[in-house]
């Protein structure tokens, strides 16, 4: 196996171990990021360490196999925790910089944080109070951020909390996120998930919960571990420890401060009806000692963005979620050809696209209205009213045009029928397929 061979084999192939390591060393993913190391294993793949060729900028790089994912029917996770970190903003968040895609994995390109994780320095022996009320300080900025945009993480725990070279810390992982919408009339999340040692009592009683309350229990975890340097809830026995989380059973070292103790317990709190809120939390005496609001330009609520601004900013997720159909359609799954809208992206010109559509449409006797306004679009009408379709063409940036088409609902599903028989396959050559460029691949 050559050398180019070689590297290519260690992108594609699963379970590339430490040996792995220099072989994919200068493997260059779509031509802009140089992968350099793993940096950890993930439930979904590998996490490395990557260079923005373009920038310098280092950044971590979540390769998930499509494969596994829709095997272990965990698509819809991915989905959301694409959705959830894109839509989050905060200096104690880890970003999502761009999602990438090629026909057997994506990549999550996302801020580096060049510390670690928390959990490895704790591991080394607990924290002063001082030093964990800092780091809780900044973890609770983050939750409460998350939580006034309607996001509950869910999963916190030591290993999702990193470190940037800074010595800030980062949340990351919002895989099992769960935004406002997912809930339940009665405004409770009912999926069990989370690991044992942080999850909230109200969890394994399995009678749904609150999102925010049950980050404010792990909360807690958090904070007793990093000034106890061991987990409030531990047993090799699991029952043993699930009965220890709902009696709420835990103890402190001697050494720990009475307003400390009394702030853990309130948080530790196995009813979730009396337990502190974020809101009592920013006002404790013990969490208040030194704390500062975070004020960063970066913290910011997510808005949808101006039309002109979206066009400007197009990146892969967008694309990539514009794509709802053809061969990009969505990240996963087959094609949906029932909904009334559809849309692809292309690299060919509006021109070239009309020019296929119209000699399609004639040969099918579909009439074609040009509209007036350029070559913005067109109306394709059959001869007796039986299918009713809009075509939109816009450019999204320089090289990328985007179709949208609307099919209009018929008496006997024209629309549809001629969407799925002759337009879409007559689209299908004109849909944009990012691929991954891997350095000296001939291919
Ligand atoms: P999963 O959610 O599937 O468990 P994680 O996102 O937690 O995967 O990533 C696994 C490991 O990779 C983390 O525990 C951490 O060590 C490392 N890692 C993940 N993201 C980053 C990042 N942005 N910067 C540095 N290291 C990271
Ligand atoms: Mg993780």
């Amino acid at each position: 196996m050559g050398v180019d061979e070689m590297q290519n084999h260690a992108v594609e192939q699963e379970g590339t171990t430490a040996t792995g390591e220099e072989v994919l060393d200068g493997v260059v993913l779509f031509g802009k990021y140089a992968l350099l190391k793993v940096l950890g294993y993930g439930a979904f793949g590998k996490v490395y360490q990557a260079k923005n060729l373009e920038t310098g900028q280092s950044v971590a790089i979540k390769v998930v196999s499509k494969n596994k994912v829709v095997k272990k029917g965990l698509a819809a996770q991915i989905e959301r925790e694409i959705a959830i970190m894109h839509q989050l903003r905060h200096p104690h968040i880890i970003e999502l910089f761009e999602v990438l895609a090629t026909k057997t994995k994506i990549y999550f390109v996302m801020e580096f944080a060049n510390g670690g994780e928390l959990f490895h320095k704790v591991k080394k022996g607990r924290f002063s109070e001082d030093l964990s009320r800092r780091y809780f300080q900044q973890l609770l900025s983050a939750v409460k951020y998350c939580h006034s945009i309607g996001v509950y993480h869910r999963d916190l725990k030591l290993d999702n909390l990193l470190i940037d070279e800074n010595m800030k810390l980062k949340v990351t992982d919002f895989g099992l996120g769960a935004v406002k919408d997912q809930t339940r009339p009665d405004g409770l999340l009912h999926t069990v998930c989370g690991t044992p040692a942080y999850v909230a009592p109200e969890i394994l009683a399995k009678k749904g919960y609150d999102g925010a309350k049950v980050d404010v229990w792990s909360c807690g975890v958090i904070l007793f571990v990093l000034t106890a340097g061991y987990l409030p809830f531990n047993d090799q026995n699991i029952a043993v420890m699930y009965r220890k989380i709902c009696r709420g059973q835990f103890r402190l070292p001697r050494w720990t401060s009475p307003d400390l103790r009394r702030f853990i317990s309130r948080m530790l709190d196995t009813n979730p009806e009396s337990r502190i809120t974020v809101d009592e939390i920013l006002r404790d005496p013990w969490f208040l000692k030194g704390y500062r609001e975070v004020q960063c330009s970066k913290l910011r609520h997510w808005t949808e963005p101006e039309e002109n601004e979206r066009r400007k900013s197009l990146n892969a997720f967008d694309l990539i979620s514009f794509s709802s159909c053809l061969d990009m359609s969505g990240l996963f799954g087959e094609p949906e050809v029932s909904d009334s809208v559809e849309r692809i992206v292309s690299e060919e010109t509006p021109e070239r696209i009309m020019e296929k559509v119209v000699e399609m449409a004639t040969a099918e006797r579909v009439r074609v209205k040009r509209n007036t306004n350029g070559c913005g679009g067109a109306r394709l009408e059959g001869q007796d009213g039986n299918l009713v379709i809009i075509l939109g063409i816009y450019r999204l940036t320089d090289e990328l045009v985007m179709v949208e088409i609307h099919k209009r609902e018929t008496k006997d599903g024209g629309s549809a029928q001629f969407w799925k028989h002759k337009l879409r396959p007559q689209l299908l050559q004109f849909v944009y397929k990012p691929e991954a460029i891997i350095s000296g691949d001939s291919k």
